[in-house]
């Protein structure tokens, strides 16, 4: 038990379908971990869901906050009500305000899920150069469109786009990198450390070390995020996480409640 970790602001439960546990499990497993707070961050519902097997429905979202809310009354862990509010192109930021405005959130994840980069994996004949350049142009600006809605507060798996492990070069990412950490920063938004990128492809945390100092120099802040299926994995890698953060120059994280943003050592 190491009583000094920051707060897990990036877990799942079995609503989405694709996760294991309750809430209350999430929190009495982030105690063991000697993490004293996360947040449920379940994915949005979508209308029309063309892949309901991964998120929960829109039925599902009052059992939702009332297994959040069960888990608050526990008490022992300080757990916020979050969501990961998945940012695509054909949904309308209304769908998504409208989700906003059903509860009292204490804060909203903005990620990208769609694109070629989620099963595209390296020795695949169709990832040549141009087209890995392509897809990580048009991954960016995305992420500088999510930024623009001013939808969200923590950017989630910055550098996804690098998940199977196929990575664009350096002199490209460079180049189309910075301008979506300013529209980030533009927002006031933060950007999580996701351990979760340890476990994939990429063998790394997103983002990258490399993005976490232009981040840094920007003064875009932090906060720490698992993504957790399982309540075995809270707090996953964040001895290391810490280490990597405190290296890139961070000593406080993002710390919401309401959706209002204070900085808090770690
Ligand atoms: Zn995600
Ligand atoms: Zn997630």
């Amino acid at each position: 038990m190491n009583p000094s970790l920051p707060a897990d602001y990036h877990t799942h439960n079995r609503l989405c379908r694709h996760a294991g546990g309750d809430p209350i499990d999430y929190a009495r497993a982030a105690i063991e971990r000697g993490i004293s707070e996360i947040a449920c961050t379940d994915h949005i519902p979508f209308p029309n869901d063309p892949t309901p097997s991964i998120r929960m429905t829109r039925e599902d979202f009052d059992l939702y906050v009332g297994n959040v809310r069960a888990a608050q009354a526990a008490g022992g862990c300080t757990v916020l009500l979050g969501i990961e509010a998945d940012y695509q192109r054909d949904l309308v930021s209304a769908h998504i305000q409208s989700v906003l405005d059903l509860a009292d959130f204490d804060l909203v994840l903005g990620s990208l899920h769609t694109g070629p980069f989620w099963d595209l994996a390296p020795g695949d004949p169709a990832a040549t150069p141009e087209f890995v350049e392509q897809m990580n142009r048009t991954y960016y600006l995305r992420m500088a469109e999510l930024a623009d809605t001013r939808l969200y507060d923590v950017c989630s798996h910055f550098d996804i786009v690098k998940r199977t492990g196929i990575r664009a070069p350096e002199a490209l990412l460079a180049e189309i990198v910075p301008p979506a950490l300013d529209a980030v920063a533009a927002a006031g938004m933060a950007i999580e450390i996701n351990t979760s990128g340890l476990n994939h492809g990429a063998a790394e945390f997103y983002p990258a070390p490399r993005i976490l100092a232009w981040m840094h120099e920007r003064g875009i802040p932090i906060t720490f995020g698992s993504d957790s299926h399982n309540p075995g994995q809270i707090g996953q890698h964040f001895e290391q996480a810490v280490a990597l953060a405190r290296a890139a120059g961070y000593t406080h994280r993002a710390q919401y409640r309401r959706r209002k943003m204070t900085l808090v050592p770690f």
